[in-house]
């Protein structure tokens, strides 16, 4: 009996005409990362992908364990039913539900089965095969009675090209488009809750996230540093192979707490940020930059804040977080697994000369008086040249 993954696309089946594009860039993407799990073979049907182990003797549960969990992880899949296959013969079907799915059965106490015949040609209809497999459960498992508005258990029974699959059901996956069909972007990365979050919807939509970490050491530490490149490998468990710059602001910061006056100190920062992340983007041929931004979270991020940071940017700044409270920004933060990383409690380079009063409301005019007082676009070329580019490659686990 052999455990097949079927995979199930999303919004893909809206994209007509370039849908065939998104479905190789998927299938693309999953071969890539299966084949660190083991053998699989990664082919394509009608509006499924199919997942199976190469050699015939069946591959590990570890190894389909893992398949599995990439599977769910790689976004343009919408669902994954972990199905068996069963020759394309009624009594098969029944054969090979009752045996796969019998431990579950055999627990449950209601159930009931949903066909689905893709091969029209196959002589049953799906009501057909509804009631017949679901009659012979119900003999194999007196435990058992239908539900048919809240089972325990649903029997999926799909009839395919090559064969009929039976499974209990299926999960949702992590839905979206596939990764890089949608370009590519800069995250600003720092060791927060929320940037992470920003990348890895970035992801979801379909563009590659790249990242940019601002460090200051001495007054930022090496664990800090350390810990925004966790950061990276839990997003490249999603996006694939994550691109770091670790640029240092020493210089900058250590300038601006001389020269400007306080209450200006994170816009300025800010500012500064958007200016190298624009240079490098562009040097790395990124459509935009990406922030973790949540609007009215913190005195950097009311409107006027923003306003005042987005100037600085030369490319457009995508915020997906903008809309979200923190406690929604935290769901998804343990959803992807970055949240007990994010707050491990490393400074960050903005926090290292916070003001004391920032301000909540600038103008423009105002910000941009005090970054005069200093030869900003010297300092800010020397951060971006001195940068460091780390790779941070693709885990499947
Ligand atoms: P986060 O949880 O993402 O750190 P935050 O609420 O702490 O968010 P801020 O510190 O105000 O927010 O930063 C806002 C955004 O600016 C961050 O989400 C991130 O995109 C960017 N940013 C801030 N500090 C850094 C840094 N040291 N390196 C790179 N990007 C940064
Ligand atoms: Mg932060």
């Amino acid at each position: 009996m052999r455990e097949v993954l079927l995979c199930k696309y999303g919004e893909l089946v809206l994209k007509g005409a370039n849908r065939a594009s998104f479905e190789s860039a998927l299938v693309k993407e999953l071969k890539y990362r299966l084949s660190k799990a083991g053998n699989f073979r990664v082919h394509r049907g009608q509006s499924v992908i199919y997942i199976e182990p190469a050699d015939d003797g069946s591959a590990s549960p570890t190894a389909t364990e893992e398949a599995y969990g990439i599977a769910s992880r790689t976004f343009g899949i919408a669902a994954i039913a972990r199905a068996y296959e069963a020759k394309k013969d009624f009594a098969d079907v029944c054969r090979t539900a009752a045996k796969a799915l019998g431990e579950r059965l055999s627990k449950a106490s209601t159930f009931k089965v949903e066909t689905k015949r893709a091969d029209k040609s196959f002589p049953m209809r799906s009501a057909e095969i509804s009631a017949g497999l679901g009659a012979s459960l119900l003999e194999a498992f007196p435990n058992l009675r239908v539900d048919v508005h809240s089972p325990d258990v649903v029997v999926k029974c799909e009839i395919r090209e090559d064969a009929a699959y039976v499974s209990a059901g299926q999960d949702r996956a992590a839905g979206g488009i596939p990764v890089g069909t949608g370009g590519r972007a800069l995250l600003l990365l720092s060791g927060g809750i929320d940037s992470p979050v920003a990348g890895w919807m970035t992801a979801k939509r379909g563009a590659k996230p790249e990242a940019v970490y601002f460090e200051a050491f001495p007054y930022t530490s090496i664990q800090a540093r350390e810990k925004v490149i966790e950061l990276a490998r839990k997003i490249a468990r999603w996006s694939g192979t994550v691109k770091l710059h670790v640029v240092s602001l020493t210089p900058l910061e250590e300038a601006l707490s001389k020269n400007c006056r306080e209450e200006f100190f994170t816009l300025l920062l800010r500012r500064s940020m958007m200016r190298i992340a624009s240079g490098i983007a562009k040097e790395d041929g990124c459509g935009a930059l990406v922030t973790g931004e949540s609007l009215g979270q913190v005195a950097s991020q009311t409107m006027e804040a923003i306003v005042v940071t987005d100037d600085a940017a030369s490319l457009p700044v995508m915020r997906p977080c903008i809309g979200l409270d923190k406690e929604e920004i935290i769901a998804y933060a343990r959803k992807i697994d970055t949240y007990d990383t994010s707050v491990l409690p490393y400074e960050d380079c903005c926090t290292v000369f916070t003001p004391r009063h920032p301000k909540t409301h600038p103008s423009l005019s105002d910000v941009i008086r005090e970054e005069e007082k200093l030869d900003l676009a010297a300092i800010e070329a020397e951060a971006l040249s001195g940068r460091e580019t780390l790779t941070v490659p693709y885990d499947h686990r």
